[in-house]
């Protein structure tokens, strides 16, 4: 009916980063629909299972936070208070600490799943104002390699491609992502594509096999921890065989001969024992990669998430450098982007290392830059806490107070209970969040209530650089605010001038503003081109007209002070945890098909539980014989640090040695047994500070 028409409004989805649009109708009585949006470019109206089970997320208030809620001393209760008493006291506690102890000893720990203008105005406020860097999200958990890996070889963390780059490529590498569970709708398109040109390769490299690996021509089914050594035989073998673009080596790349050497130190039969594939397997692998017309590389968490994750990256980035395979049609790295708006956080500059619009912390003019355009304090060259850094500077009282918003730590984080522990010895804790369910909560001092998606508008950028506007379709629930309007509030309340915008237009006009001149430009770009037209791929700068730039480096000009990208001759180290006789198995963790991060919103719906109802363990089987275990025992998985209690599940799909734990699950009725984390290394990637999600040594027992 044309009334359900007028209440329809465009949004993209709140979980992957492929960024797929819906359209949100909001019923008579109050509810919404959710449908997968037929204009939109990316999805073309299709959703995975998670996002066509969006409406129920939004529709099922029970477990929404409604009201701020404050307790004066950690012996008190929580009671409920106004927002001006919550941020008032908040921001007096804030002072204090900033008075006694300086700026670094607050921080604030956010999420790739805030929008633009919420990442903006955090920024802003922490480093423009308070004076310290202390700002990181749970992106260092999730992009973090990537970005140190973008930047390292290329100048700027930048991803050169997009998806209509699918149908033009011919060959495929997977490594270190089940996209068919973790980015369906991108996937599908793989798939269609395939199916459409069966000579299409793809080659996946996992130590399981996954939903991706059904449509894979080849699956090399390496050791966990060996991509490297994976990615540097591949490298040697496209040397060997000519399989390189010597033109673009020569012209538009440096460091190739120092990368020749070290590829060559290990013989491909050397390297291929080493990942446990055959060596057959890494010459055909190669074969397929060297002669494509377009050769994509994809990659998320399998090479993100480790102690040798920039390394792992960059060892990737140099197949698609070696041979010529980026800045054309069908070509190119491309980071599948974990959570929905990574990669506007990244713009925005929300890391503790960085600054907005892809200006370095370290360059002071780019500080000055910054500084002045702002018109606050002066920005400190300090690089601020990351992730895993900050529970550690709680624990042994560096850090006073902690502000958390969107995300979940106390199921996230790696070694969990120790930032249990942290939490524990905070002298504020705030937790700014939309459900009552987080772990965190429990040790708040204040909570603010957040309002939802649909509940208010902003803009995410997915991975393609395509930014998209979310349209505010419902009022939030009791005195729920949206999060940049909580964060401009608490700014004035410690006096800061610069945060009264009239709309979230206004804090996305400053940050465009902000990205005058350089290389992810959106001058051009306001609410009200998107809303005329719909999503559009940065840079965008003034004047320009149409949907953006679809590819970058297609002028072969990198953005290192040569130019020219940069082959790194990435030494093959190991810095995980070794397994031993007491904890013999390798752990990796990951995600399931149905559920997102830590299920505060897919926990809710029927539906996706019905998928993988609760966590387990998978164990080959001939390591659980060797254990005396079968399908569906409850058993223990320890490593140093902590246990999980969970059901066997006996698959042949994970390699022999290796066990896996999904993520999802945190603390059930007071039990922490199903949280993988509590058994996962804080080991961290020493320039990402991306923690080693995917390798630890464990043991199984029956329980
Ligand atoms: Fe949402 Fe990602 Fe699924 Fe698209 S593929 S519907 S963005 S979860």
């Amino acid at each position: 009916s044309n009334e359900r028409q007028s209440a329809s409004l465009s949004s993209t989805c709140c979980y992957c980063g492929v960024g797929c649009g819906v359209v949100v109708t909001k019923e008579k009585n109050g509810t919404v629909a959710v449908e997968g949006d037929k204009t939109h470019p990316v999805n073309k109206g299709m959703l995975c299972s998670k996002g066509i089970n969006l409406q129920y997320t939004v529709n099922d208030k029970s477990d929404r936070l409604l009201y701020p809620q404050m307790r004066y001393n950690k012996s008190m209760h929580l009671q409920r208070v106004s927002w001006d008493e919550a941020l008032q006291r908040t921001a007096a506690v804030f002072k204090t600490f900033i008075q006694k102890f300086g700026p670094d000893s607050v921080a604030f720990y956010a999420s790739g799943q805030c929008l633009t203008e919420e990442y903006y105005v955090i920024n802003k406020l922490i480093k423009g104002f308070i004076g310290s860097n202390n700002l990181d999200t749970n992106s260092r958990l999730c992009m973090s390699s990537a970005v140190a890996g973008y930047k390292m070889a290329l100048g700027e963390d930048s991803v050169p491609i997009c998806y209509d780059d699918i149908e033009l490529a011919d060959c495929f590498y997977v490594t270190g992502a089940n996209p068919a569970w973790c980015h369906p709708i991108l996937w599908r398109r793989v798939e269609a594509h395939k199916a459409a040109h069966p000579e299409v390769k793809i080659i996946v490299v996992d130590p399981r096999v996954t939903d991706t690996c059904s449509v894979a021509d080849l699956h090399l089914q390496l050791n966990p921890g060996t991509d490297v050594t994976l990615n540097h035989a591949l490298g040697r073998i496209l040397i060997e065989n000519g399989d390189i673009d010597l033109y673009f080596i020569q012209h538009h790349a440096e460091g190739f001969e120092k990368y020749k050497e070290l590829a060559f130190q290990k013989s491909v039969a050397e390297a291929a024992e080493i990942c446990g594939v055959r060596e057959e397997d890494l010459r055909l692998a190669a074969h397929y990669i060297g002669n494509p017309k377009g050769f994509i590389s994809m990659w998320t968490m399998g090479l993100n998430q480790s102690s040798i994750g920039v390394n792992k990256n960059l060892s990737l980035l140099n197949l698609n450098l070696i041979t010529g395979h980026i800045g054309k049609p069908g070509s190119g790295p491309f980071s599948l982007t974990g959570q929905p708006n990574a990669m506007g956080g990244r713009e925005v500059g929300g890391l503790s290392n960085l600054l907005p619009a892809h200006r370095n912390l370290n360059d002071p003019i780019h500080r000055a830059e910054v500084q002045k355009f702002w018109g606050g304090t002066s920005i400190s060259e300090k690089p601020g806490l990351t992730a895993t850094e900050m529970f550690e500077a709680l624990n042994d009282g560096r850090l006073k107070a902690i502000w958390i918003l969107c995300t979940n730590p106390l199921t996230s984080l790696p070694n969990v209970r120790l930032a249990e522990e942290a939490l524990k010895k905070a002298k504020f804790v705030v937790v700014q969040e939309i459900s009552n369910t987080p772990e965190t909560l429990a040790y708040a001092d204040v909570i603010l209530p957040a309002a939802a998606w649909a509940e208010k508008e902003g803009t995410m950028t997915n991975s393609e650089r395509r930014i998209s506007y979310l349209n505010k379709v419902l009022d939030p629930p009791g005195e729920a605010l949206p999060d940049a309007e909580i964060i401009c509030r608490f700014a004035q309340h410690m006096g800061f001038q610069g945060f009264s915008y009239s709309n979230a237009a206004a804090i996305y006009q400053e940050h465009a503003k902000l990205t005058a001149g350089t290389s992810l430009d959106i001058t051009g770009l306001s609410y009200e081109v998107l809303k005329k037209q719909g999503s559009v791929q940065w840079p965008y700068r003034m004047g320009e007209t149409g949907a953006g730039t679809a590819r970058l480096f297609t002028d072969k000009q990198f953005y290192t002070p040569s130019a020219k990208a940069i082959i790194h001759a990435v030494p093959d180290e190991f810095r995980s945890e070794k397994p031993d006789a007491d904890f013999p198995l390798i752990l990796t963790t990951g995600r399931i098909r149905d559920h997102w991060h830590t299920m505060s919103k897919t926990g809710k719906v029927n539906k996706l539980k019905k998928h993988i109802g609760q966590a387990f363990v998978e164990i080959h089987p001939l390591d659980a014989e060797i254990l005396g275990i079968k399908e569906e025992d409850i058993v223990q998985v320890s490593s140093k640090r902590g246990e999980v209690r969970v059901k066997a599940k006996l698959s042949v799909s994970i390699k022999q040695g290796v066990v896996f734990l999904p993520m999802h699950w945190g603390k059930i009725l007071g039990s922490d047994l199903n949280r993988a984390n509590n058994v996962t290394s804080d080991l961290i990637d020493p320039i990402s500070k991306e923690p080693d999600f995917k390798y630890c040594a464990v043991k199984v027992e029956k329980y």
